[in-house]
């Protein structure tokens, strides 16, 4: 791999005016006011999901799986014809619109991750697919060393919906934003096979480009066997993110 292709560099002057004409062409895209109280009353269901199943298993639950458990508990209550309504529309909306160019990686709404596919490691709360992702990170965590850890994993079709959705929140209902940060349900790669990598006792700054300052990303970034999937100025319109390996 070439070195220039991991820091995907790029002149600041060229960067701007990507950014400039790609605003232009999509103006930032809101959630509507018609469209909040579905939104609410979603994030609030797979809450509950979450809070039902648990964090880790939360990373592999299927759509079908979350509207059964919905239903079968009564103090979630079953997800309604509306709501199942807008989370097709998340998924199946081309996001373009939000200046989104990334691939689509999943086809199906109802697209099941095999538990027997992935393997839970140790300590962290998420799961990796079985050899090709699981091979990778062992061997990233000998490379580096123990401060190098697993952030996040394997990621279901809703367990990416639901991020997704709180991202929009957190991003007071700017779905532009939002997308390209946090990539809606069906063009995730976590889904597939890719993960994210951060510095032990770091928390929520090893999702921030302030990881591209620590000693393990410049270790990582020494490593021939490896690249980032969102360098500074990738295609897909993605933040530049230091922390997400590619695998696929
Ligand atoms: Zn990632």
């Amino acid at each position: 791999m070439i070195r220039r292709e991991f820091l995907g560099l790029m002149g600041a002057t060229l960067l701007g005016s990507i950014a400039q004409a790609d605003e232009l062409k999509h103006p930032d895209i809101w959630l509507k006011d018609e469209q909040k109280v579905v939104f609410d009353a979603v994030m609030k269901k797979l809450g509950m999901v979450e809070r039902m199943v648990g964090y880790a298993k939360f990373n592999l639950i299927s759509f079908d799986d979350t509207l059964k458990i919905a239903r079968n508990y009564s103090k979630i209550g079953a997800f309604t014809p509306t709501e199942i309504a807008y989370i097709e529309e998340v998924f199946y909306t081309d996001p373009v619109i939000y200046g989104f160019y990334g691939k689509r990686t999943v086809e199906q709404l109802s697209y099941v991750v095999n538990e027997k596919d992935v393997v839970k490691v140790d300590g962290s709360g998420h799961y990796v697919y079985k050899e090709t992702s699981q091979e990778l990170l062992n061997r990233l965590i000998k490379d580096i060393g123990p401060t190098l850890i697993l952030t996040s994993g394997v990621r279901s079709v809703v367990k990416q919906l639901s991020l997704h959705m709180e991202k929009i929140k957190s991003e007071k209902g700017n779905i532009t934003i939002a997308s390209r940060s946090l990539v809606p349900p069906a063009y995730s790669y976590h889904t597939v096979g890719d993960f994210d990598v951060g510095k032990k006792g770091w928390g929520a700054q090893n999702f921030t480009s302030n990881f591209a300052r620590t000693e393990e990303f410049w270790n990582l970034q020494k490593l021939s066997y490896i690249s980032m999937r969102y360098t500074i100025g990738n295609g897909d319109g993605v933040r530049f993110e230091p922390w997400h390996v590619k695998i696929v």
